[in-house]
Parts: C-alpha cells; structure tokens; sequence
C-alpha cells in the first residue's frame, strides 16, 4: 500500500534533518524581553560538543558582542554526555529583533528574540494587580448574583471588577502544556516569559538543580531598580505560587525554603499571607525548615515589622515610621471569607484575629505609599482557586465577592490619591465551572437531582440581601445558586452548602484508588458521582482541577487602554511595563568589550 512506503522514507528524512534532541536556545524563539531586563542565556547542545566546532551568533555577530561577555561551556553537564553553554545575568539596552544562531558543527538552531523599548515617559506611578486564583466566569456570574441582586433580567449593581472601562481575553497556556498551573501563570505576568508548570522565574531547561535553570527577570527586581516600592498580599501561603512569582526562580514551586530565601534577597517592601513555618528555624517546634536560619529575625535585622494577626498588622501599618512590614497570620493558608467572616470554620478557632485580604491590602496601601516613587502591589484572592479544587462552590464565590471588595477600596484609594495609579484584575488560569441554574428544596420529594432547577424553573435565589461588603448572611437558603464542575475524581454530590467545613470530595482507600470520600453518603439525597479523572497510580486526582479556557482582564487607569481584544498572559507584564517605563536601558551599550568564549569543564 502506498502510504506505508511513503511514510518510512519520510520519518528517514526527518530524523535526519530534525533531530529530536536539537539544541535549545534559552530564552526561547519569540520571547518578548523588555529593554535592560536581565536574563539568563543558556544553549543546550544534543551531545557532547567539540568547543572548536560551537558557534553561536547574535544577529550574524558574535553573541559577545550583544552580550558583552562571554559564557561558560560546561562541556558534560550534570556529569551527563550533553554540552551546555551558559551565561547568566546579561541583558540587552538596544530595542529590536535579535536571531540568535547556534550550531555544534553539524545541528543548527535558531531563536528569535523581540526586545522592546519602554516609552521615556512613565505614565503610571502605581499598579496594583489584583489576581484571583483560578477566577474563572461562572465565579463571577455567581459572586455578581450574590453582592448585587438580580430583578427583572437586570443586575441590581455592577461589581467594582466589571465597572472598569477595558476588557480582554488573556490566554494561561505554557511552554509545555495547553493547562498551567498557578506557577507558570504567575510567572507570565511577573516575567513576561512563558514557561512551563511548576516554574517560577525560571526557563524549563534540562538542569537536574531545580535553582539552576535559566533565570528571568522579575517585575520586583525591575521596579525596585527603579526606586519604587513593592508588595505581594495574599490569603495562602505566602510562599506559594502566584506571591512567589514575585520574586523567586525556581523550577519547582514546592522549594518554600528556597522561596522564603529569595523574598528575602528580594527586598520586597510588603509580604503578607501564611505559611509562617518555613520561617522558622528548624529547632523551632512547628518549624518546615531543613536549616537552622531564623528567617523571622533575619526579617526584623532588615527592618520588617512583623505581624501575626490583624490588630498587629494594623497597628504597623498606621505606624508612620513602618516602610516595610511582613505579615504572618497562619501556619497554612489564611481563612476564606465564609469562614472568617460568617462560619467560623476552617483555622478561625485556632487563628481568630486573621485579617482577610481587603484589610491585608488596605494595610498595604498605607505602608508602600510612602514611598514617593511609587509601587507595584500583587494582590491575590487564592482560595477561589483552593476552594474550586475542593468542589466547595459557597466558598469559592464569597472569596470573590472579597476579591471584588478589595478591587472596590483600590479605585477609591486610586480616585483619592492622584488617579496616576494602573489598576489590573485577572485570573491566572480557569476551573471547569458553570452556573447551570439552582437547586430549589421546596419542590416535592426527597430526591435533590430532582431539586436541581434548570431553564425558567431555575428562577432566581432566594439569598438575603448583603451586607454592605456584599455577602448575604447565609448561605444554605432554600433555593440556592447551582455551580457544577466539569473535571471531578469520585464524589458524593450533596447538593448543600458545607456549613460544616470545607469539601473533601475523594481519598485514597486501602488499594491506593482514589474514590469518594463516606463521609458524605449518608448526608439525605447525597448521590455517588463516578468521576472523569484518573483515579489510579500516580496521576490519580483527588480533586478538580484547572482549565485552559481564556481568563477575562478588566483595567482601568493610565496605561489600561491597552487592554483589549485576545492577548496572550505574557503581554500584561508589558503593560505594566511600558506604564512604569521599565525598560530603561541599564547597561550602556559603550561598556560592552568583546572578548573570547571561556571553555571550562563542569562535571
Ligand atoms: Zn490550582
């Protein structure tokens, strides 16, 4: 059959000319690289290289040239039989396209760079970006229903998000997977780089150190460049992904120890989440440290003011001598709205004096202003995200009602202080969820599928009216929104609120297979769910999981008009960018010397 003599001959021919393990350029082919940003440069060769033969080129010049120094040929590394050459920190002052050429004699590879220029002028003093975890669209519908009330087919209110005169659509997508996580999609915003799940200011490369992938830089190490102040709250751990993204490179996210060493180095101005034990030192009871460094001391040496509960946080806050301020308010993550401020679930026993991240970035506000060259502040909403994993509807809507509260006292602080402040608010990636209509306890019978409302029976909820921070005072009404997800392990769907604490919906049994959770199959009308997941081995999920559908940015102040149409994640690191003027050159072109590549060996 002629298909299958055409075929052989043709995988010949591309396995010739295209080897499978070509050399890699790092940055990768089309990365956009903000003038005087620094990065690092590393080409990954297939095998083992004879340095005689290496030529890499920049523009048909010797990369020297637009480097200005010369890299490092590690001719096996990691003791492995592949060469890299390697150059850290360098950057490039001159805007334009940049072709990176490298060739070990017989592969050649190219890479394409663009290096943008920033305009001279700056046009915005501040940007708070505000980033809810995993904020998807239904979220939203369902937090607007909730905080604003619907009548006659119309809102009764906008959400402060929604009230914002530019909207795009941003992709998450990365290096390596049509689905990012939280790492990867932070990364995009605070680098302007794509990379791969489960890094963070770094390039995906083939170094078996997770610290010693090719680094980028990050938007904290750009603006305090420039002198200005910058601030990372949140209500997770502070050492996880989205606020890490500020500062650290790391290919993996879980190295807390590292991440709390590179807020450190940082010198960020204003921290404040949980995750207080990986800053002990380990001889501390409760401590997550491998060493014995009191990373709690080294803090206040610095200057920090600590807090561990609100009333601190406040009190340093309105402290006017306080310009930098770490605050710690649990070992794990910080309660979410409906248990802070309603239940009283979760840690809010153990931890009663949390604030949420409202309060967080008020507190915030007051200490980062202080510095007259402005600031950046990374403001996130994570639990939207957590609470979507766990399949907890209720709490994942009240912690975007919060978001939207915190977007609401941000336009009122930008109105009130100069308007000369660039205001951001976007996901970093989707859940599968949907609001498909409500589930309606009044109907008859003791079936709840059959309570579940779909089309006109769905009506509207009968939620009380919120309070004036738009949260209705209960949550287990009897005709309730009904948010569903599409990607689930085995679960009981209760169809209720969980008044009791967060959702749990699968655990691993005896055989190691993942399956619903017992503890709510006797709950009345609970019914078995088989899930759509992998629930075996080592890829078993025990939760929902993300989405790759676009997340919605909504924008406002100088520099927002760029928001619009379909943009990648990438590009909203440079619109803030080109609003604070980051891309000044830092490294006059005149300074460059041309000089030899060194070739030294590294096992
Ligand atoms: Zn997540």
């Amino acid at each position: 059959m002629r298909p299958h003599l055409i075929f052989p001959a043709l995988a010949f021919f591309a396995a010739v000319t295209l080897p499978v393990h070509a050399q890699t350029i790092f940055p990768i082919n089309r990365a956009d690289i903000v003038a005087g940003a620094h990065f690092d440069f590393k080409v990954e060769f297939a095998g083992v290289v004879d340095p005689k033969l290496v030529s890499v080129e920049i523009n048909g010049e010797d990369y020297v040239k637009t480097l200005g120094k010369a890299a490092e040929l590690i001719s096996r590394e990691d003791g492995k039989d592949v060469s890299s050459l390697l150059l850290r920190n360098v950057s490039i002052g001159r805007p334009g396209q940049y072709t990176i050429t490298a060739t070990d004699g017989t592969h050649t590879r190219s890479a394409t760079w663009n290096v943008y220029a920033t305009p001279k002028k700056r046009i915005a003093k501040n940007v708070i970006l505000f980033i809810g975890d995993g904020f998807s669209i239904g979220h939203r519908t369902a937090a607007r229903i909730l905080s604003k009330g619907i009548e006659d087919g119309k809102y009764k209110g906008k959400l402060a998000m929604d009230d914002m005169p530019y909207m795009a659509l941003l992709t998450t997508e990365g290096t390596d997977s049509i689905i990012t996580d939280s790492a990867n999609a932070a990364h995009a915003y605070t680098t302007g780089h794509k990379s791969c799940v489960n890094a963070l200011g770094v390039y995906c490369s083939r170094a078996a150190n997770t610290l010693e992938h090719p680094k980028v830089d990050t938007l904290t190490a750009l603006a305090k460049r420039k002198g200005m102040a910058v601030g990372a709250v949140t209500n997770s751990e502070i050492e996880d992904a989205t606020p890490a993204a500020m500062v650290a490179h790391t290919r993996r996210r879980s190295d807390y120890n590292d991440i709390v060493k590179m807020f450190y180095d940082s010198k960020i101005d204003v921290m404040m989440g949980g995750g207080s034990p990986n800053f002990l030192p380990k001889s501390t009871p409760g401590s997550k440290r491998s060493d014995d460094v009191d990373f709690i001391e080294l803090f206040k040496l610095a200057n920090y003011s600590l807090a561990t509960s609100k009333t601190e946080m406040q009190a340093a806050a309105n402290d006017a001598s306080t310009t930098k301020l770490l605050g710690l308010y649990n070992t794990g993550n910080v309660d979410g709205a409906l248990d802070l401020k309603f239940l009283k679930k979760g840690s809010v026993a153990k931890f009663p004096d949390q604030p949420d991240i409202v309060e967080e970035m008020q507190a915030a506000l007051k200490v980062l202003s202080r510095n007259k060259e402005g600031f950046v502040l990374l403001v996130e909403s994570a639990r939207i995200d957590k609470y979507s994993h766990s399949m907890d509807p209720e709490r994942a809507i009240y912690d975007t009602i919060m978001l939207d509260n915190a977007v609401a006292r941000a336009k009122e602080w930008a109105k009130e202080n100069g308007s000369n402040t660039l205001i951001l608010v976007t996901a970093d990636h989707s859940h599968p969820v949907s609001v498909i209509g409500t589930v309606n306890d009044e109907l008859a019978g003791n079936e709840m599928r059959n309570k579940v409302s779909i089309y006109e029976d769905a009506g509207y909820p009968n939620y009380p009216r919120p309070d004036t921070d738009g949260y209705p005072s209960k949550v287990d009404v009897s005709r309730r929104i009904r948010l569903v997800f599409g990607a689930t392990p085995d679960y009981y769907d209760t169809f209720q609120p969980f008044m009791d604490g967060e959702f749990v919906p699968a655990i691993k049994n005896a055989s190691g297979v993942m399956v619903a959770n017992d503890k709510y199959k006797d709950l009345a009308g609970a019914v078995l769910r088989e899930g759509n997941l992998p629930n075996k081995g080592a890829r078993a999920a025990n939760q929902g999981v993300h989405s790759g559908d676009d997340v919605i940015l909504t924008a406002m102040g100088p520099g927002a008009e760029k928001v619009h149409g379909q943009m990648e994640n990438t590009d909203l690191f440079r619109i803030i960018a080109e609003a604070l003027s980051l891309g000044n050159p830092d490294r006059p072109e005149s300074n460059i010397t041309r000089s030899k590549m060194v070739k030294r060996s590294r096992q």
